[in-house]
């Protein structure tokens, strides 16, 4: 790219939250290939954070690039209205084959947000259908559901965009995030605020929507799956409808193929994206169980109301089919879990450091929480300039990397963060 590129997309493209008069730098990438980004200059960068959970199992993958050489000679696009095709039926008999056995009914949409849209107006249109007037919903602080109004609507309140749009976003309830850790010692009063909740609130409750166990962008905090069993049995026993938004955990990110797993239990709803096409392509879906999809239908409206124009979109289910079919040859849980046991060789011990506030580990995520945030520009040019590709955000610094990357691949992203705790001007001054 040249300089003048790179003006005009400094003076003229947003990034993700970003300013336009005074933008952080970007970095040129020309093209990916497995583990690695390159920079335009030919230096190589080990990615840490799969473009955002998304490119499990690499860049310019040959499998995936094949699915989708194959469908755009048959077509890349055409409407859902009316219409239906081979990639889209394969791609739903494998999510609801691979998702618990009640989830049998899928809405595909195209990002991750509109997935937790349709996911809300499922809820909401369920309860319309069944005479009950129900619009509130009950989440957990902390959470991180997406960008759209609604999803916005059930991120954590003080953390994100809430105090912008007051006065426009729904307000819903929120219960206090779940104290108790992964893997430590469950406590029986963590879930009692939800529950508190839960109880005063359930007559007008569509639905409790949340991450199972692993709280993404709002923290990078795992808890304890008896927590999401506690909210299982508080939904059954209060008629309320559980979403699980598993944008980011799902497809082995955890450990476990859906991060529900870890505590055996089933939402009524699903959301599904990021990793779907395995990061080629921009794809989600939304999954339900028979029961609420007939009672949706067979409400006023006599059908759900919603239809993105490309909904369904051909070449984007073809190369999700075939990512789902490389996890379903279940190399992954080998890869996932030798990344967990490096991660925690490599990460836990800095718990002693004394910029870090804590370490933690689940499944092929690594989070250094640090005391300080960091310093955004200049970590981020210190760790182009060690090879590395790693994007933190505020006091967390995490990894998250394609299920391929190599034990010395991966040890090159840990000693550079390491190494960068030495360096206090990569951090804010307190
Ligand atoms: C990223 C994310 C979303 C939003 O997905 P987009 O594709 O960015 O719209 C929603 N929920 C969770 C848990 C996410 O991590």
């Amino acid at each position: 790219m040249t300089p003048s590129d790179l003006t005009f997309d400094r003076n003229h493209i947003w990034h993700p939250y970003t300013s336009m008069t005074d933008p952080l730098p970007c970095y040129p990438i020309v093209s990916a290939q497995g583990t690695q980004l390159q920079l335009d200059d030919g230096r190589k960068l080990i990615d840490g954070m799969s473009s955002w959970w998304a490119a499990i199992h690499g860049y310019n993958h040959p499998r995936l690039n094949q699915a989708m050489h194959a469908q755009i000679e048959q077509m890349s696009h055409v409407m859902f209205g009316g219409i239906t095709h081979p990639a889209a039926v394969s791609l739903c008999r494998k999510l609801i084959a691979m998702t618990a056995e009640k989830l049998e009914c899928v809405f595909l949409a195209d990002s991750g947000s509109v997935a937790v849209e349709v996911s809300m107006k499922m809820a909401l249109q369920y309860w319309q259908a069944r005479g009950e007037k129900r619009q509130q919903f009950l989440t957990l602080r902390r959470g991180y559901h997406g960008d759209t109004f609604a999803a916005m609507s059930v991120c954590d309140p003080t953390n994100s965009m809430h105090s912008l749009y007051q006065g426009y976003l729904p307000s819903h309830h929120f219960a206090a995030a779940p104290q108790c850790r992964f893997g430590e010692e469950w406590d029986e009063n963590d879930a009692d605020d939800f529950e508190r909740l839960i109880a005063e609130h359930h007559l007008s409750l569509a639905a409790v929507i949340l991450e199972p166990v692993v709280q993404g962008a709002g923290g990078m905090r795992f808890y304890h799956p008896h927590y999401l069993q506690r909210v299982r049995e508080l939904c059954d026993r209060y008629d309320v409808l559980l979403i699980a938004d598993e944008i980011a955990t799902g497809f082995g990110r955890t450990g476990k193929l859906f991060a529900c797993e870890h505590a055996g239990i089933a939402p009524d709803i699903l959301c599904v994206g990021k990793a779907l096409t395995g990061g080629t392509m921009t794809l989600s879906a939304t999954l339900t169980t028979r029961a609420v999809a007939d009672t949706i239908s067979n409400g006023a409206a006599g059908c759900f109301m919603h239809g993105p124009t490309f909904m369904g979109n051909p070449l984007a289910c073809a190369v999700a089919t075939e990512s789902l079919t490389i996890l379903e040859e279940g190399n992954w849980q080998q890869q996932v879990s030798a990344i967990e046991q490096q991660l925690r060789a490599a990460l836990l011990p800095l718990r002693a450091h004394a910029a870090v506030a804590d370490a933690r580990v689940l499944g092929a995520i690594g989070v250094i929480e640090c005391h300080r945030a960091v310093n955004m520009a200049a970590i981020q040019h210190y760790f182009v300039e060690n090879g590395v590709w790693i994007r933190p955000f505020g006091k967390l610094i995490y990894l998250m990397p394609p299920y391929i990357i190599t034990p010395r691949e991966l040890q090159q992203l840990t000693d550079t963060i390491r190494d960068a705790l030495e360096h206090p001007r990569l951090f804010q001054s307190s």
